[in-house]
């Protein structure tokens, strides 16, 4: 984006008032313009028919507006639609489509690659590219809900796919100012799941957001030895910081807290994990969701089997944990938790995610 010629994509509502005005233009234009850009997914300022022609000739040369190209879009036997999406700058993510009666969701990324490098992850393989813009973020929800017809439908965001979302806090948060928007798509924070590692000074943040999605904590294990095996953050957040913060964050009423875990064959799944994992929930207004590991070459742990996976759940259930384990999704596409992964990633040493994350 240069200074003087906004993009349209990455201008929140009230930014974009002050755009138009300060060129000579009234302010209620951004209005029509939101419901252009996101309520009808428009791309093309030239297409905005309810602007005088003029108007949108001047705007063209005033302002630009970005959106990801779908260049892969995949279907699963499952329902589920993976999408490659090219940013400007030719760099890939991917975004997925899960459509589950009565609830469609779309699973985005916050950032190209990811600098958590958790053992069991595809994306973490990759490293950090660089952050999502915020027009990128809320773009992947443009061109999705176009793509599956769901622009006038409610649906849900999980921000589960490519990325940290606390490690790129700003545009993370302004993405989903922009989706909020009534003039928009008007999406419900009710309706968003924000997914981390945990990331502390994240957290404390985000327990003071006016507009609060739901939260995920992927905590994958029960010490902290194991954790900083598995989820490398761990040895700047531990897990008694993490559940710290967890006990401290205003929930709205009806809301939990979703504790993810990742089972791991033989690794983090024994009745003793279950059983510490109990303990460490309890008290805290919050359910367990169960992950059984989507394996990939190259990702050195096995998925255990069903009845591991019932035994652990059935032990949580007996200490009154709500417990769901996740149906994996899009398997046969790579579309499934983990499994996002676009070629061109430059692999950093563990050093240098450490050095990004530390920030
Ligand atoms: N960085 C955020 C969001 C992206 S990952 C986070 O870590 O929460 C979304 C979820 O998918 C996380 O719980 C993550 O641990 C899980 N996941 C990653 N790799 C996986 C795999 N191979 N199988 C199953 N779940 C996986």
């Amino acid at each position: 984006m240069n200074a003087q010629r906004p993009d349209l994509a990455e201008l929140d509502l009230p930014e974009l008032e002050a755009a138009l005005e300060a060129r000579g233009h009234e302010r209620f234009h951004a209005r029509q313009l939101y419901r252009w850009i996101y309520k009808r997914a428009v791309t093309d300022v030239d297409r905005m028919t309810d602007l005088s022609r003029s108007l949108r000739e001047r705007l063209a040369s005033e302002f630009t507006l970005t959106t990801p190209a779908v260049v892969g879009d995949e279907c699963s036997i499952d329902g589920t639609r993976k999408f490659v999406l090219q940013l400007a700058d030719s760099r890939r993510i991917e975004a997925v489509f899960i459509p589950d009666t009565p609830s469609m969701t779309f699973c985005i990324s916050t950032q190209v690659g990811c600098a958590m490098a958790c053992g069991f992850c595809l994306t973490g393989k990759m490293g950090l590219v660089r952050n999502l813009t915020p027009g990128e973020i809320a773009g992947q929800v443009r061109v999705l809900a176009n793509a599956t017809g769901m622009l006038d439908h409610p649906f849900n965001i999980v921000l589960m796919g490519m990325g940290e979302p606390l490690h790129n806090y700003d545009n993370t948060m302004k993405a989903l100012r922009m989706l909020h928007s009534e003039h928009g798509l008007a999406v419900s924070p009710r309706r968003v799941t924000l997914s981390t590692v945990g990331i502390v000074p994240g957290l404390e943040r985000l327990a003071r957001e006016p507009l609060m999605p739901n939260l995920a904590i992927s905590l994958h294990a029960t010490t902290d030895e194991q954790r900083t095996e598995l989820v490398p953050p761990n040895r700047k957040y531990p897990l008694a910081a993490i559940l710290d913060a967890c006990r401290g964050f205003p929930l709205k009423k009806r809301s939990r807290i979703t504790f993810e875990y990742v089972m791991l064959d033989g690794v983090n799944d024994t009745p003793d994990d279950a059983r510490r994992l109990a303990k460490l929930v309890a008290g805290i207004k919050s359910k367990v969701n169960l992950i059984p590991l989507n394996p990939a070459p190259g990702i050195p742990y096995d998925r255990p089997s069903d009845e591991r996976v019932d035994r652990f759940a059935q032990i949580l259930a007996d200490r009154h944990i709500t417990v769901s384990v996740r149906k994996s999704r899009g398997r046969d596409i790579r579309a499934a938790c983990g499994q996002l992964i676009v070629e061109g990633g430059t692999k950093k040493s563990a050093a240098q995610q450490m050095a990004l994350l530390m920030r």
